[in-house]
């Protein structure tokens, strides 16, 4: 299905491609303090939002205005106790960013530094827990975006449950595309955001919640605005009204979206259909001489880091104007050690697209 009347598929996750009638329901103007706004599309985006995580009981969902970045400080601001450490599992540029919130808001911490291609070792990770008692939380992300890189996240929720630590998962993007039980998982805090794999646009983003957990959390916060005990209980109390103000067209939006999720027939489906677009990338990239960064035992079907080619013709800027031309926006590579560029293969984007997609670069490739 071709996405006519936008000039381009943003193949970047976030914000990525979303359909005509999600951008359609930003047409028209909502009071916030009218239930039809409140009551009928927050809180049912909040309920939608923890079935979508768990079939389990005990579960409760925050939105909060601002990019995902602002869902991650206003959760790791406003749990950790005064008392509390955080070990940080970091393997690309979010964990790091999750470190970076920490540093920020002095919270203390310990960063488990794997470099970017590899994923975190159960065993090394109940290592460092067992012998630092000082550690009460654990944070990862879910899958780094910076490579693509899906981490182990069953295995890691062991190790951390196994020991009575609170997990924090940055599911940023993943939530929604790929099939995961927080509950099942013992989650604690599980963080995405609205323009990711729901198919939303940019605004805001959400934490679900045991419920057990964010209760502890009242007057923990280190930021006003971002303090999400307290915009869970306005929320709560307020029948899904926010704090401040809120994005109210950003939100409509995200209903839609959450209906079409249903449509297609729910995570399973979707992950089925971004699973086949990688699928077709990464076969006519390799077709093309195109090299994955990272080994298929690790990717996650969401983005794919590609080494640059050696030509000295090759510049990437040339070769994302050419693309951008004939259709397709692409994303620069983020990982340190390695010349790369990154294709994303999630939002209203389709097998087709991605086949249009490999003709494209063919075309492109203007220095072989
Ligand atoms: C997109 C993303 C974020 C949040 O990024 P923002 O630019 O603040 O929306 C955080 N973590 C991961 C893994 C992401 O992919």
């Amino acid at each position: 299905m071709e996405n006519l009347d936008n000039q381009y598929l943003l193949l970047t996750p976030g914000p990525l491609s979303t359909s005509r009638t999600v951008r359609e329901a930003m047409l028209r103007d909502w009071c916030t303090w009218d239930d039809e706004y409140n009551k009928d599309i927050v809180e049912a985006i909040r309920k939608q939002l923890v079935e979508l995580a768990t079939g389990a009981e005990g579960y409760t969902s925050v939105l909060m205005q601002g990019s995902g970045t602002a869902s991650v400080e206003a959760t790791i601001g406003s749990i950790i106790p005064q008392q509390g450490k955080l070990l940080v599992v970091n393997n690309g540029a979010y964990g790091e960013r999750i470190g970076q919130i920490a540093q920020y808001l002095n919270i203390e911490h310990t960063i488990i530094e794997l470099g970017e291609v590899v994923q975190p070792n159960a065993a090394q990770l109940a290592d460092i827990i067992d012998n630092d008692p000082a550690i009460t939380h654990v944070a990862m992300v879910h899958c780094e975006t910076t490579t693509g890189m899906l981490n182990p996240v069953e295995a890691v929720c062991d190790v951390v449950k196994s020991r009575n630590k609170i997990m924090i998962l940055d599911a940023m993007s993943s939530f929604g595309g790929i099939p995961l039980d927080i509950g099942k998982l013992g989650i604690d805090f599980m963080i995405s955001s609205a323009n990711k794999c729901i198919q939303g646009v940019p605004g805001f983003g959400f934490v679900i919640a045991r419920q057990d957990e964010l209760e502890k959390c009242k007057g923990r916060a280190r930021s006003l605005s971002l303090d999400l005990y307290d915009q869970w209980q306005c929320m709560e109390n307020n029948h899904g009204k926010w704090r401040f103000t809120s994005p109210t067209h950003t939100v409509r939006a995200f209903y839609q979206a959450m209906q079409e999720l249903h449509e297609e027939g729910g995570v399973e489906a979707r992950y089925q259909r971004y699973a086949s677009n990688q699928k077709i990338l990464v076969a006519g990239m390799e077709k093309l001489g195109f090299k994955c960064l990272l080994d298929k035992s690790l990717h996650s079907p969401i983005i794919t880091s590609f080494y640059s080619p050696e030509a000295d013709e090759y510049e990437f800027k040339m070769f994302y104007n050419l693309l951008k031309e004939k259709g397709f926006v692409i994303y620069p590579g983020k990982v340190s050690n390695a010349d790369c560029f990154r294709i994303g293969n999630i939002g209203d984007v389709y097998n087709a697209d991605m086949r249009r997609l490999i003709d494209a670069i063919e075309s492109a490739m203007y220095w072989v």
